[in-house]
């Protein structure tokens, strides 16, 4: 029988193979609108597992897809966004933030240099209360299961050693993505206060009000419930300055700065797709959206 990944994956492939087809269709945007891209692991584990999502992207395919977009898009750094998308005439190229979450080592080791290399901008956002962690991060399945069978560079995370070298780069802005990892839509409000809030606090006594500027919802689905208005509310509260969801679409001017949604940049986008979901051939990918929404209310 064939394995739900792979099945993801083959969905994955036709999804973009589709949206480059659809990209023939897709007229050019008179008013500003950009991609934000995420990223988890930059690792090559070299299998798939076929229970568990990975969300691994080979250091070479990487260095592929930065190559690629370096040569037709614009990269901004996410917290100049707003201000980009606001003033008139925009870029002739397509806009695209960098985001990673979780905070990998493996951001520090295998995505920066790359990063460098084609000096682009990204933000990291970092779970505050497991930085430096030595095990696999509690919510992280496929890493308990297949520690054994990777080095731990594919799983552990940053310390502050690594983040304050991140930092100094000049590249890289640190954003949090809560205090502990918590559900969203499994949250009370005062747990909501203490994600934001303390996760923040802990970025600007360590690294500086500068790196303490983003958030990142954990699960980051308005649809799936994970990000509720109160949640945007309560982040906005704690002083951040903008927020970005799993929420697939490109960010505009008139995007609300706490609801930013993002597009995966997957280890099997070539080129070609990647070029189709700068520009906005989402169409096989809300369909794909939504299947996921359907399946997880079941
Ligand atoms: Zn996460």
């Amino acid at each position: 029988m064939i394995g739900r990944i792979t099945l993801k994956r083959a969905i994955k492939q036709t999804a973009g193979r589709a949206a480059v087809l659809a990209k023939l269709f897709t007229w050019p945007s008179v008013c500003p609108k950009a991609c934000i891209f995420f990223y988890h692991r930059i690792a090559d584990a070299g299998f798939v597992d076929p229970r568990l999502d990975d969300w691994n992207v080979p250091p070479s395919v990487f260095d592929q897809q930065i190559r690629a977009l370096a040569a037709f898009a614009e990269f901004v750094p996410l917290l100049e966004l707003p201000h980009r998308l606001r003033i008139s005439g925009g870029s002739a190229k397509p806009l695209v933030c960098l985001t990673f979450d979780d905070g990998y080592a493996n951001f520090y080791t295998q995505a920066l240099p790359i990063l460098n290399r084609y000096r682009a901008p990204a933000t990291a956002f970092v779970v505050t209360s497991l930085i430096g962690q030595k095990e696999p991060l509690p919510f992280d399945s496929w890493s308990q299961k297949n520690r054994s069978r990777v080095p731990p560079e594919a799983w552990r995370s940053m310390d502050w050693t690594d983040l304050e070298a991140c930092v100094a780069s000049g590249l890289v802005t640190i954003g949090a993505h809560s205090h502990s990892h918590l559900k969203g839509r499994e949250c009370t409000q005062t747990q909501l206060i203490e994600e934001a809030e303390e996760s923040r606090a802990i970025l600007r006594s360590r690294l500086g009000e500068a790196q303490a500027r983003a958030y990142a919802y954990p699960y980051g689905s308005t649809r799936l419930g994970q990000v509720s208005p109160d949640y945007a509310r309560t982040v906005r509260t704690a002083g951040y300055e903008l927020a970005v969801t799993t929420d697939l679409g490109l960010a505009r001017a008139d995007t609300d700065p706490y609801l930013l949604p993002r597009i995966e940049a997957h280890a099997l986008d070539t080129p070609s797709v990647l070029h189709a979901k700068t520009v906005g051939a989402l169409a096989p990918y809300y369909l794909t959206d939504h299947l996921r929404t359907v399946k997880r209310a079941l």
